[in-house]
Formats: structure tokens, C-alpha cells, sequence
């Protein structure tokens, strides 16, 4: 088995100054986190010196892999000049073209610190823009921190007076009047949505929607279902908010535009700070005129300290100026071997798994068939011990394979990572599954 002593002494030192011993409650620790040195384009290397290839990246955020050379580069001098600033500077400007040329949905944006921020800031304009105060979203789906979009992310609870089931509320303690105004509804689920929404349109701001919501299931949104929610929304005068903070990176003018999705306000984040912090939220202009007009005082104040930072914003648009159509096109090829190989493996094995994702992205259901939604997607104890297996035998053969979330690829990888995926798959399905304890 692989050396961790160092990364062992780090969690017991961590487990002093953190709750739960981590930073964040999405590190994952099983059985312990492995701590980082640094990493190197498609590949990380650990603390205790194993090189394993990364098909987290942070989260999807690291498109080009790490220290991706021309970002590098670029933001050598940036350092040196001052790394951020109360006065604009041209680069937030170039970063927003680059936005605005190439995803159809954005007239204007606005650049925020982070996913959370985006979302939170985009349901604000809703509001702000439409005079009502609730939202839909699905269930499962993630969208980050702020209270509204967290509702739901588990799924939904007891009924309420309506008897509408309520959404799960991000804690413990949370005003239950956000329950209220949230309301949950099924992914793909065509024929039920105009139904669940038009009772209580009239107080609707938003559908808050993740064309592929990557922990609900990563599946692809039917053209059904996509054609019932842009009729409801238009119908009730409801606005469509795509968050892409994760999908963005589905294609060159995002994921929307390659599912036939027409949102008022898009939200991004992740690919587009070239690996720095970033968040954005952008859309048809009259809409984000809520953050301000020449003549109008802001019906939505957004600042933010580092927000449109020079760092976040040239690293961003130079990660995404490499991004080429020509970029996305390779990176697609690559998914298509990764996941028709999986598919084959398991089809030749005839063992219950099935792969879902598109593009860049990926993920190992331990279900036969591909689950329809996020409570279709829910594992059992038993399955979720058999994906813990997977990725700890992932882990053993040098690959960080995420669990229970999307796995990613990046621009320096090849077709020779793909196969080696694939043939470390196989050799876990050959081994038939581990029990928990191995
Ligand atoms: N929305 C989606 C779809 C996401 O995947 C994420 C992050 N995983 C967020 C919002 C929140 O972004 P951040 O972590 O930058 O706050």
C-alpha cells in the first residue's frame, strides 16, 4: 500500500485547529485526507511522494491541470504590479468580453468571488427584477451556500401546509420561511413542473437550473424537459437562471447553448478564474440593471472586496482564451473514450454499474440502469460501500477518482489516461467488490 505517514501527521496536526481535522466539509477522508505538495499538469503529488493523476481538480475547476504554463506566465508580473485594487482595470473588461462573445445568454456580468456569491447574487437580481420573492429549483442539485439554494440540495422533508413536500433546509436552526419560498421539483420531470409551479407562480422569481446537476445524478436533461421548463417560465413571467458554475466547461458557449436552454441570467465560476477565485453572473442587460444603471440608483448593491481582483480575472481569461473550440472538441473526444470504455467493461463484466456525463465529465453510477433523478441516484449502504471501494482502489492504482460527484478531465491529459482509467475499472470489477473493510 502506498506511504501516508506524512499525510497522517498532517491530519493529526489539522485535527487541533479544524473541525473535523479539515478546511472544508468536501475534502474527502477515507480514511484520511491526503495532503498535497504540489501538482503537475493532469497529475498531483502528495505529501508522501505518490504522483496520483487528478480527476477532481479541484471540483472541475482546473480545466488546463495544474500550473498550466501561460497562466503562469502572465501572472508573474501581475504579482509584482499589485494584486488588487479599489480602481477597475482593463483586464475585468477583457475577462467580460470574452463572456459576453461567447455565451449567448450574456449581454452583461459581474464578477463575484465565488459560486456561493454568484448564485446568491443572480437569485437577488431575480428578485430585485421580478418583485416576487420565491424560487424552483431540483432536487439534489448543488448550487453552493447562500441559504435559498441550499434548500433542497438533500432533498425534501415533511409537508407543509399545503401540502407540498418542503425542501430539506441547508442546517439545522435555519428559518423555516426559507422552506417556504422554495420550491422542489423532480430533474427531467417534464409533465409534473408546470403543475408544482403554477399554483404558486405568481410569487416566483426564478428556475434555478444546473443543465446536468452533477449530485443528482450528472444526467443529461431531456429535450422534453427542457422545452416544459422554458414554456412554464414564460408563461408565469418566471426568469430562468442556468447555474454553469460547473457545466460551464460542457462547450464553448457553455452548457445551456448545448442543451437548448434559453436562461435570462447565466452563473458562473470555476474554469473561468484560470484556478483563482472567481464567480460570475451575467445576462440579459435589462435584467442586471438591478445592480445599477447611469440613471438609476442599484435595486441590488453587489460589491465585494476582491471581487473582479486582476489576478482571478487575467488567469481567467487567458485559461479561457486557450479554450478553443478546437480545445473543447479534444477534451470531448477524450470523455467519450473514457465513458464508452467504462460502459464496455461493464457490459463485458455484466456487472450493476452504468456511467453517466457529457463532455469533460463523468460518473460511475453502482446502479444497472442510469438512475432518472436525484432520488433515483441515492445509494444504498451497500452501494455506497462499493463506490467507497472503487475509489479506494482508484487511490491504490494512483488515481484520485471523486466520490458520489462528477470526475473531470483536463486539456494535459491524453487518450493513454484514458485507458489507464478504464483498465484500473476493469481490475476492480475482476476482483470482484471489496468488502468495506478492505
Ligand atoms: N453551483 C454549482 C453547480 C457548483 O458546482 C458549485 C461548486 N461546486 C457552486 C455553485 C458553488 O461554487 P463555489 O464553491 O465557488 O462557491
Amino acid at each position: 500500500a502506498p506511504d501516508r505517514a506524512r499525510s497522517s501527521n498532517l491530519y493529526r496536526r489539522g485535527q487541533r485547529v479544524f473541525p473535523a481535522g479539515v478546511s472544508r466539509a468536501t475534502i474527502e477522508k477515507d480514511p484520511l485526507p491526503i495532503y498535497l505538495e504540489r501538482g503537475e499538469g493532469a497529475y498531483v503529488v502528495d505529501v508522501d511522494g505518490n504522483r496520483l493523476l487528478d480527476l477532481n481538480n479541484n471540483f472541475t475547476t482546473l480545466i488546463h491541470g495544474h500550473g498550466f504554463g501561460p497562466v503562469v506566465e502572465a501572472i508573474g508580473d501581475v504579482l509584482r504590479q499589485g494584486t488588487c485594487f479599489a480602481n477597475p482595470m482593463e483586464h475585468e473588461i477583457a475577462l467580460a468580453e470574452l463572456l459576453v462573445s461567447r455565451i449567448p445568454a450574456v449581454e452583461h456580468v459581474r464578477f463575484v468571488n465565488s459560486g456561493t456569491e454568484a448564485v446568491m447574487y443572480a437569485l437577488k437580481a431575480a428578485r430585485a427584477f421580478t418583485g416576487r420573492s420565491s424560487i424552483v429549483r431540483f432536487e439534489g442539485a448543488y448550487h453552493g451556500a447562500y441559504d435559498w439554494a441550499e434548500a433542497g440540495q438533500n432533498g425534501v422533508g415533511e409537508s407543509g401546509v399545503s401540502g407540498r413536500r418542503l425542501p430539506k433546509l441547508g442546517y439545522t436552526g435555519a428559518p423555516k420561511a426559507i422552506a417556504d419560498s422554495v420550491i422542489v421539483v423532480d430533474f427531467n420531470d417534464a409533465s409534473g413542473l408546470d403543475a408544482a409551479i403554477a399554483p404558486v407562480a405568481a410569487d416566483i422569481a426564478a428556475i434555478l437550473v444546473d443543465p446536468m446537476p452533477s449530485r443528482a445524478g450528472l444526467l443529461h436533461p431531456s429535450a422534453d424537459f427542457i422545452a416544459a421548463l422554458s414554456a412554464t417560465a414564460r408563461k408565469h413571467g418566471i426568469l430562468i437562471i442556468a447555474d454553469e458554475v460547473l457545466n460551464l466547461r460542457q462547450g464553448f458557449a457553455g452548457a445551456s447553448a448545448r442543451y437548448g436552454l434559453e436562461p435570462d441570467l447565466v452563473v458562473a465560476g470555476k474554469i473561468i478564474g484560470g484556478g483563482f477565485p472567481i464567480g460570475a453572473v451575467g445576462g440579459r442587460a435589462d435584467i442586471m440593471a438591478v445592480f445599477g444603471a447611469d440613471d438609476k440608483a442599484p435595486l441590488v448593491s453587489q460589491g465585494g472586496t476582491f471581487s473582479a481582483n486582476p489576478v482571478s480575472m487575467i488567469a481567467g481569461r487567458i485559461a479561457m482564451e486557450a479554450l478553443t473550440p478546437g480545445a473543447f472538441d479534444r477534451l470531448e473526444e477524450l470523455g467519450d473514450r473514457v465513458r464508452s470504455g467504462l460502459a464496455q467493461v461493464i457490459s463485458k463484466r455484466g456487472v450493476p454499474f452504468s456511467v453517466s456525463g457529457a463532455a469533460s465529465l463523468f460518473r460511475v453510477h453502482p446502479k444497472k440502469d442510469l438512475p432518472a433523478n436525484y432520488r433515483a441516484a441515492q445509494m444504498s449502504a451497500q452501494e455506497a460501500s462499493t463506490m467507497r471501494a472503487l475509489s479506494r482502489h482508484f487511490l491504490a492504482h494512483g488515481i484520485l477518482l471523486p466520490f458520489g460527484a462528477a470526475a473531470c478531465l483536463s486539456t494535459p491529459m491524453t487518450t493513454a489516461e484514458m485507458d489507464r482509467i478504464v483498465a484500473v475499472f476493469d481490475d476492480f470489477l475482476a476482483q470482484g467488490e471489496p468488502s468495506d473493510g478492505d
